[in-house]
């Protein structure tokens, strides 16, 4: 009989073995929140990395602090311990006006109940990312380009006939399409979308991940959406679970 050593293992090997460098990794995070006087951890040591071009799926019971993780990935808020790294450079401790820009740059979001400003009409709510990005100035000179670019994102989620209505004028569905076109209009390269399918009906919320996926196919960008539903989840490349705090892996890289 003989003994193999494997290749994870063997220092003479590892070099050629070497995984590409996530693009977006958590490492060791811990999160608490204050109730009163009392600190209530919610996020544990959550260790999670996800590859360009990956769709990860998160799932685990509500309460168990998904929202929190996507919003320190997402630099909409911050970890007490443990670092967020962007293609291994740590992103978490940057000044706040240095985090305001990676995040336009780099993350687009997509939420469960859409988020969009209800006086606006869908064509202006895609457009505020470029807005955000681009001082008054910049944003004027360039506004035919960006409402081009608008009506293009909101072409392909197929709401090109609806560009002046108003989130009260659409449907679940629409609504969550135009926060799509929204999160992607400005080129993000990571999608976080948190439960997108969790307020629309079995057939919708199909219709939404059929589009989400076809975005990560296409484009190769890097998608992390939690979803309660185990369907929707296995759309995904990989599915991690959040328990109490930590991280299970559920699935296999593909
Ligand atoms: P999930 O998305 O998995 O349902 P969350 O991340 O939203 O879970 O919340 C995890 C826990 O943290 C819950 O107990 C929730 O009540 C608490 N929590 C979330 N956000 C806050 C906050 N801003 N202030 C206080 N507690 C919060
Ligand atoms: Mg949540």
């Amino acid at each position: 009989m003989t003994t193999t050593v494997s290749p994870l293992t063997n220092p003479a090997t590892r070099e050629s073995i070497t995984m590409p460098e996530p693009h977006v990794a958590a490492l060791a995070v811990q999160k608490s929140y204050r109730k009163g006087e009392h600190a209530v951890p919610v996020l544990h040591g959550v260790d999670i990395s996800v590859r360009r071009g990956e769709f990860l799926s998160i799932i685990g019971q509500s309460g168990s602090g998904k929202s929190t993780l996507m919003h320190l990935i997402g630099l909409l808020d911050t970890p007490d311990v443990g670092e967020v790294q962007l293609e291994g450079q740590r992103i978490d401790d940057l000044p706040a006006r240095t985090r305001d820009e990676l995040r336009n740059r780099v993350f687009g979001f997509v939420f469960q109940f859409y988020h969009l400003l209800p006086e606006l009409s869908l064509m202006e709510n895609v457009l505020t990312p470029l807005m955000i990005r681009h001082s008054i100035w910049g944003y004027w000179q360039r506004r035919r380009e960006f409402q081009e670019r608008a009506k293009e994102m909101i072409d392909r989620v197929g709401l090109g006939h609806r560009l002046t209505h108003k989130p009260s004028e659409l449907s679940g569905g629409e609504m969550q399409r135009a926060a799509i076109a929204r999160a992607l209009v400005a080129r993000p390269e990571i999608l976080l979308a948190d439960e997108p399918t969790g307020n629309l009906d079995a057939k919708t919320g199909r219709e939404i991940i059929d589009l989400i996926s076809r975005l990560n196919e296409k484009e190769r960008l890097t998608i992390i959406m939690v979803t309660h539903d185990k369907s929707i989840a296995a759309e995904a490349h990989r599915t991690v679970k959040l328990c109490e705090g930590r991280i299970e892996s559920l699935t296999d890289a593909a």
